[in-house]
């Protein structure tokens, strides 16, 4: 193997993705190369179409009915094929074919830097967090989104208008508005504690500037629970030495479309907002 600045400076696939973008950040690095992909498959508008990405990546798309999991990609002489679960949704499967070409941009640093060689192409919790980040920004493109929701409150209509329009699930939609909003906005996911009594419900939260709003589930999210019917309330929170109001809209999930979630526990998706930004 010839001694090249390659072959001995990278340790990861991470920072093999990083070197190979010229980028410090690992985010930027797996959000450049989405953005190259989406350039080159001369895509504007959402929906983006998904078959466009894995064509343009030599990967196929099949069905993989023995999977327990979301999908996998395997590498059969040059080409890659990307198996999806099919008990899940449509929007669900796109996330899912989006994160596994994310995976492939890991896999071309691997090969430029050797990694299989030296058995580094392990892959980690990072690189597992980065190809969500990959997925949400084929699907719903930094620029894109931004202008899209451009001025609008993040709150139900809103979401549920993403999820269609950039035919994503409703759960991709809540994170995506999360992570890129410029006002304070957080969803959380309830769901059955397997740990706890069958009332009990956990929240898992996604936050930009909120701290944990609640521990125990708001009567108005048992109620959407049970009338599978969305439900809006009033909260109250402390923040920044005062008391702010809050507006927390709840919806319930459909497992098979969000994919996520066991399919026997029933999930609300809250998404909370000040009343007042
Ligand atoms: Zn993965």
């Amino acid at each position: 193997m010839q001694k090249n600045s390659k072959t001995f400076a990278v340790s990861s696939r991470v920072s093999a993705l990083k070197r190979l973008a010229r980028r410090k950040s690992p985010r930027a690095a797996i959000e450049l190369f989405c953005s190259r992909l989406i350039k080159q498959t001369r895509q504007r508008v959402p929906p983006f179409d998904i078959d466009k990405y894995a064509h343009k990546m030599r990967a196929r798309v099949v069905d993989d009915a023995a999977s327990n999991v979301h999908g996998n990609l395997e590498k059969e002489r040059g080409y890659y094929v990307i198996g999806v679960n099919p008990r899940f949704g449509l929007q669900r499967k796109r996330f899912t074919v989006c994160h596994e070409i994310s995976h492939i941009f890991f896999e071309e640093a691997s090969v430029a830097f050797y990694l299989r060689a030296k058995r580094l192409d392990r892959q980690t919790v990072t690189e597992e967090k980065l190809c969500d980040r990959g997925a949400a920004e084929l699907l719903m493109p930094t620029e894109t989104f931004v202008s899209f929701v451009k001025g609008r409150i993040p709150d139900l209509t809103l979401l549920k208008e993403i999820s269609s329009v950039f035919d994503v699930s409703r759960t991709a939609a809540a994170n995506r508005i999360v992570e890129l909003a410029t006002q304070p906005v957080a969803v959380v996911v309830w769901f059955k504690s397997e740990s706890h009594a069958a009332v009990s419900l956990s929240p898992k939260q996604f936050s930009k500037t909120f701290p944990n709003l609640f521990t125990v589930a708001p009567p108005e999210v048992k109620a959407c629970l049970s009338d599978k019917a969305p439900k809006s309330q009033e909260a109250t929170w402390f923040g920044g030495g005062r008391e702010r109001r809050l507006i927390c809209e709840s919806l319930p999930l459909i497992s098979k479309t969000e994919g996520d979630y066991n399919p026997n526990v029933p999930v609300v998706l809250s998404l909370v907002r000040l009343a007042d930004p």
